[in-house]
């Protein structure tokens, strides 16, 4: 496994020789030691992804030229698929079909952009104006230098989420992974070292947000931030990017609601749930956490839910049949058993869970839990939790429905389950969130838009609009008359 920093196609010792410890959350082993960057090692990368774009030539390359390297990153993820998401476990926790799927979903990722790529090469569109005497085309560039930082919930994906259409776009990438969860992404160095992308163009540095993080966010010589991760942090990339008006794209978190009416199959509705709360340990962006359920299906609902809660098998995501991991973190434990004694205390009732399963001395587990009776004001309620923390209340109309859904600062996600075609699509009109998903919760796709309304973000990964993110429009004017303009000299 690979363990210094990634830079202008070498792997370099950090400058300052810092190192961190790397531990597997389901044993709380060290597992590996990783470089720590500093801002000499961040100047450096950022210089060669300078130099790589204006002098070397990538931002020239053909899209076909370029495809041709996100074609070769795909087949190598696949080639290493299994050991790639072993070591997503590891480090991350999660259960191994779930990493297989991540690892799997990262390779398409590069494929599907290596498509775009290739259909920017004819992407001109000549404009009609208003005066026939100009001529106007309209190209797409790529942006420039960009700086890509991820957080530890999907270690891989989220990287390649940023890296695949910046590179299909033209653009080279410093990538700063998260300080807990950063093997995957220097394993994705090692696989474009090997598909022989020219130096400088993806960089890959390990290390702290404070540090590491914070020097790529203020380093001039970066034209734009690509940032997933928590709102706070991301408030601050902002902040900084508007000193020197540096292009951002924001993916942060999320109280996503999932609305159940009556009329629902309540055991599809009990899975669903289960998917858009349980999935990764409930430590996703656009997890499911506050279900509002309709007051006549409620009591039923409530119990098959947590009779399913409970027989959720919990354990290292390598053994077999394990379908809940830990967390990925002690602070992230920490967190999770803070905010439902928080809960508790604000008199919200368990129905299922709330505690670290029996037995499970070494770890950082966590039960899957099912929280009622919290109030519509209550920090459990409200703030994102990002563990397998799921919030239930009753709902008696439609609108009151929405409105609960709609009061809330985030809008990433939000879902309804009902069998009235007329509803689902009235409802899912009047949600406030980028993604609406019907009769289901969490299916990603990497064709379709991805991104949040209010505080959960600015722009849209994923799709042709992922890699908007990556390309200026240049317009091309031309003067075509043979007629002189004949303003100053007649
Ligand atoms: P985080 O904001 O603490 O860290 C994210 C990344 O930012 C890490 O690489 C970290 O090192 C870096 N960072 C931290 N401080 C920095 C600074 N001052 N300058 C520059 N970089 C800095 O978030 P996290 O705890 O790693 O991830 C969890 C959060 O991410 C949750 O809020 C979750 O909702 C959000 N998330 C959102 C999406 C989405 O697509 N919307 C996806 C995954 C996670």
């Amino acid at each position: 496994m690979q363990s210094k920093l990634y830079i202008d196609g070498q792997w370099v010792e950090p400058a300052t020789g810092k190192t961190a410890n790397v531990i597997n959350p389901a044993t709380e082993e060290v597992i590996q030691t990783i470089a720590h960057a500093s801002e000499k090692d961040v100047d450096q990368a950022v210089l060669a992804a300078r130099r790589a774009f204006d002098k070397d030539g990538w931002s020239q390359t053909t899209g076909k030229q370029r495809a041709v390297y996100l074609r070769r990153i795909a087949q190598l993820i696949r080639e290493r698929l299994e050991e790639l998401s072993v070591i997503e476990v590891k480090d991350n926790g999660k259960p191994l079909p779930e990493a297989r799927w991540d690892i799997g979903d990262a390779a398409g990722c590069f494929d599907y952009y290596a498509g775009l790529a290739e259909e920017l090469d004819d992407s001109d569109v000549a404009l009609e104006v208003s005066d026939e005497r100009f001529r106007c085309r309209v190209r797409r560039e790529p942006l420039g230098v960009v700086g890509a930082i991820v957080p530890w919930n999907y270690p891989l994906l989220m990287a390649a989420w940023k890296v695949a259409p910046a590179l299909a776009a033209g653009c080279t990438v410093v990538l700063k992974p998260a300080e807990i969860t950063s093997l995957s992404a220097l394993e994705l160095g090692a696989i474009a070292h090997q598909a022989q992308l020219p130096p400088g163009v993806l960089n890959i540095l390990t290390g702290s947000g404070s540090v590491a993080g914070q020097a790529i966010v203020v380093h001039p010589e970066v034209d734009k931030l690509a940032f997933t991760g928590s709102g706070p942090v991301g408030s601050r990339i902002m902040a900084e990017a508007a000193k020197d008006i540096k292009r951002v794209s924001l993916e942060l978190g999320g109280k996503s609601p999932l609305i159940v009416f009556d009329d629902a199959d309540l055991e599809a509705a009990v899975e669903w749930i289960m998917f858009g709360i349980f999935w990764n340990q409930g430590q996703v962006c656009s997890a499911t956490s506050r279900v509002l359920v309709q007051d006549t299906l409620y009591p039923r609902l409530l119990e098959r839910l947590a009779t399913e809660a409970r027989k959720i098998t919990i354990g290292n995501g390598l053994d077999e049949g394990v379908l809940l991991g830990p967390l990925v973190s002690k602070a992230q434990y920490d967190q999770v058993c803070a905010a439902v004694e928080q809960a508790k205390t604000a008199g919200a009732r368990v129905v299922a869970g709330g505690e670290r399963p029996a037995g499970k001395v070494r770890g950082f587990y966590y039960q899957p839990t099912v929280l009622v009776d919290m109030a519509l004001d209550s920090q459990v309620w409200n703030e994102e939790i990002f563990g397998p923390v799921v919030c239930v209340r009753p709902f008696a109309t439609e609108a009151e429905a929405v409105t609960v859904a709609n009061d809330s600062r985030y809008g990433l996600a939000a879902a309804v389950m009902t069998r009235d075609e007329a509803r689902s699509a009235r409802v899912s009109n009047a949600l406030r969130a980028g993604i609406v998903w019907i009769n289901c919760s969490q299916p990603t796709f990497t064709e379709a838009p991805w991104g949040g309304y209010k505080q959960s973000g600015i722009g849209r990964e994923l799709g042709k609009w992922g890699l908007d993110n990556y390309l200026e429009t240049k317009q091309v004017t031309s003067y075509v008359s043979d007629e002189p303009w004949g303003w100053y000299i007649k």
